[in-house]
């Protein structure tokens, strides 16, 4: 079995440029990367260095929906004759890309204004949410956590979107965005069809502690990392975030997941306000759920602190 070969891919995003991996015994690629020509001509390189025609691959697997891991999925799959597949709770947002975009931005409308992020502000993510130049509609292979495609496992890792996977081997863990080198993965704004997502997040974060014994990480942005450390900076930035959170709210008269955010981060405009107010949503979230905030259901959402002070040494994980 030789090593999977890393191929960076695209100019990046806000977590950094692109890895997709290619397992040439396996015939499989995983993550190919975002619809740019640039991206696609890199990865069509990276194929070949890796030792396999472009018609040696067999499987396209995709940890997650995001446009800079998904987008070429469908555009590989079909010159290689190759099948895509993703868990089946991210699947339609790349197989039935068009119809599920629309739902998408009237859900996330919803929400914003639900966190209470005001109009102008709104304006300015819809503008931004470009469609991607992906098919309307592709046939995928769905998973569900367990199952194995040429012998790579899928590891259900929800939390940065509803059915984000990690694929494992003897060796390697792939991680996609569950873990980042050097960026927090964005936990609420990334995905908004997901209640209590920290809930989900630290629960995968458990998950990876263990199935990440003995194997090398690799992420979906970055090099090889330090799993360990970044599981235990994860969760580190988790405990401060929601004690940060907890201390706006007991200082604040009923504030919105949007006043919250503004305090935490300042000034945000298009994709940042969404991650920062779903940040700050989330957080809240899974302090309400352990009964330390209360939300009161208006619109917008707000919230309130139903103790003085934050519990020393709480733990978040469900
Ligand atoms: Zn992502
Ligand atoms: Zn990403």
């Amino acid at each position: 079995m030789s090593d999977p070969i890393r191929v960076p891919v695209g100019k990046g995003t806000p977590e950094g440029v692109n890895s997709a991996y290619v397992c040439p015994d396996r015939g499989v690629v995983i993550d190919p990367g975002p619809p740019t020509t640039e991206s696609w001509e890199a990865l069509l390189d990276g194929i070949e260095r890796a030792g396999i025609p472009v018609q040696g691959v067999e499987h396209v697997l995709v940890t997650h929906w995001h446009a800079d891991h998904a987008g070429l999925a469908c555009r590989l799959a079909e010159r290689a004759n190759a099948s895509v597949h993703l868990h089946a709770d991210d699947a339609p947002l790349v197989g039935d890309y068009t119809h599920e975009r629309t739902k998408r931005l009237r859900r996330d409308a919803r929400i914003l204004e639900e966190w209470g992020v005001p109009e102008r502000v709104r304006e300015t993510l819809t503008d931004r949410d470009i469609l991607s130049p992906i098919p309307d509609s592709y046939p995928i292979k769905t998973h569900d956590d367990g199952d194995k495609i040429a012998g790579i496992e899928v590891i259900h890792t929800p939390g940065h979107t509803k059915g984000h996977a990690s694929f494992m081997t003897n060796e390697t863990l792939f991680l996609g965005d569950v873990l980042l080198p050097t960026y927090t993965p964005n936990v609420g704004g990334s995905d908004t069809r997901l209640d209590d997502p920290l809930a989900k997040y630290l629960s995968s974060l458990q998950r990876i502690e263990i199935v990440a014994k003995g194997r090398t990480g690799e992420p979906g942005h970055g090099t090889t990392m330090d799993v360990d450390k970044a599981i235990r900076e994860g969760r580190e930035h988790h405990r401060r975030r929601a004690e940060a959170g907890f201390d706006v709210v007991a200082a604040t008269y009923e504030p919105t997941a949007w006043a919250i955010a503004r305090d935490l981060f300042g000034e945000m405009n298009g994709i940042h306000a969404k991650f920062g107010a779903g940040e700050a949503a989330a957080h809240l979230d899974r302090l309400t759920a352990l009964g330390i905030v209360e939300r009161i259901e208006a619109s917008p959402v707000r919230y309130r602190t139903v103790i003085d002070d934050y519990p020393s040494g709480m733990n978040l994980t469900p």
